[in-house]
């Protein structure tokens, strides 16, 4: 392909996608509540000749064929915000109170508009089809939704390609590694039962607070003394509540809390970090007398890039957006849903991070946090990545 014809392309959309972001930054709308968001992402689509279909309510899935039938790839963008309060003084401050688009996604949606006018004005160069998914309430896993209404079906989807803007990594760099590059997470729910008891004689009773100290230190044996060293894991214990009153041996306490790791955690044999740790908390419940009840919910599975994907997008891609010296090995420990469009349903997929964090520009304060922002120059990046990754794929 023509890289000059690519670079003009951009440089026209480049005003758009960020009067698109900004639009979008000034309207923040909730997981599932993205009404007026989807409403502008069905219309640009429509405009463009791309058809487009309804899922999951606000979701937005359109499919652009080439001139000749072949392979299926599937881009995303999310479209979800926050609740949280702006903190910004910015001319295109969120107008919502208590909303706001504080991980970057206004700032995806637009740039896979403005890569869908491109390549819709391509499509003859195409061979196979794009699958556009705008997807909802990624931050409480809308895509395992999309993907129960069939987003993967029809056609079958042979490769998935999704980005994340990322503040914590330098303006002008990309993320890209083989292999796990964001968590599974699983939260739980911990109901320890014991007996209410005078203080004066606890003996008489079952101390569910006690057991409950006792599981907080010790489950943090699970890094240092039940996964290898280099199989990393985060575990937060975020909230804790128990008894009624200073004098009286605590009847129940509830904990909530989540863990973190970077490998496949599905599988229920005895690698699996949910059994250890039930095996863990049961048996020292049951020192204590105490009954342990234990629920678990797996948010996001391990994003889990393809290596030979990462070797195409590495090799036929990310040339044409940074310098080979600014595409670095980055992971980390947060969680994505973007996991359900590829590792965890079998499907080859890459999943980039874009750097848009300066200090000078205020840009690379973290994720979710009241004054997040991002580069808005690496946008224009953005668009680049999706038109280069459909062109090179479908050729
Ligand atoms: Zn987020
Ligand atoms: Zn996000």
């Amino acid at each position: 392909m023509n890289v000059s014809w690519l670079e003009q392309a951009v440089e026209e959309v480049k005003e758009e996608v960020v009067a698109l972001r900004r639009d979008f930054h000034m309207h923040p709308e909730l997981g599932t509540q993205e009404v007026r968001t989807s409403a502008i992402v069905e219309k640009y689509l429509n405009d463009l000749g791309i058809e487009t279909v309804r899922m999951f309510n606000t979701g937005v899935v359109g499919c652009l064929d080439g001139a000749k039938p072949g392979k299926c790839l599937l881009l995303r963008a999310d479209m979800d915000a926050l609740p949280m309060q702006e903190e910004n003084d910015v001319p295109y401050c969120s107008k919502t109170p208590g909303v706001m688009h504080a991980c970057g996604h206004d700032g995806h949606t637009a740039m896979l508009l403005c890569a869908a006018k491109i390549l819709a004005a391509h499509k003859e160069e195409l061979t196979g089809t794009i699958k556009f998914v705008f997807q909802p309430n990624e931050e409480e896993i809308g895509a395992a939704f999309l993907v129960k209404e069939g987003v993967l079906e029809n056609p079958r989807v042979d490769a998935s390609f999704g980005m994340h803007l990322w503040s914590q990594v330098p303006t002008g760099y990309l993320g890209l590694a083989a292999g796990p590059v964001m968590s599974e997470m699983v939260t739980f729910d911990i109901t320890l039962t014991g007996e209410s008891v005078h203080s004066s004689d606890p003996s008489k009773g079952v101390d569910p607070i006690l057991c409950a100290a006792n599981i907080i230190q010790s489950v943090q044996m699970l890094q240092t003394r039940e996964l290898a060293p280099m199989d990393s894991m985060s575990l937060v214990i975020g909230k804790i509540n128990g008894g009624t009153k200073g004098n009286i041996v605590a009847g129940t306490v509830e904990m909530q809390g989540n863990m973190r790791y970077m490998f496949d955690g599905s599988d229920e044999s005895e690698r699996c970090p949910r059994v250890r740790f039930s095996r863990m908390v049961e048996n020292i419940a049951a020192a204590h007398r105490v009954k342990a009840e234990i629920k678990y919910q797996v948010e996001d599975y391990v994003v889990d890039n393809d290596p030979e994907m990462v070797n195409f997008v590495k090799t036929n891609v990310a040339p044409a957006l940074v310098g080979d010296d600014k595409i670095i090995e980055y992971r980390v420990m947060a969680s994505e849903d973007f996991s359900e469009f590829m590792s965890h349903n079998g499907i080859p997929g890459v999943f980039m991070f874009v750097g848009v964090g300066d200090h000078e520009k205020g840009t690379d304060n973290p994720h979710h946090s009241v004054n997040f922002n991002i580069d808005e120059d690496m946008l224009p990046v953005g668009v680049k990545a999706f038109v280069k990754m459909a062109m090179e794929y479908l050729k």
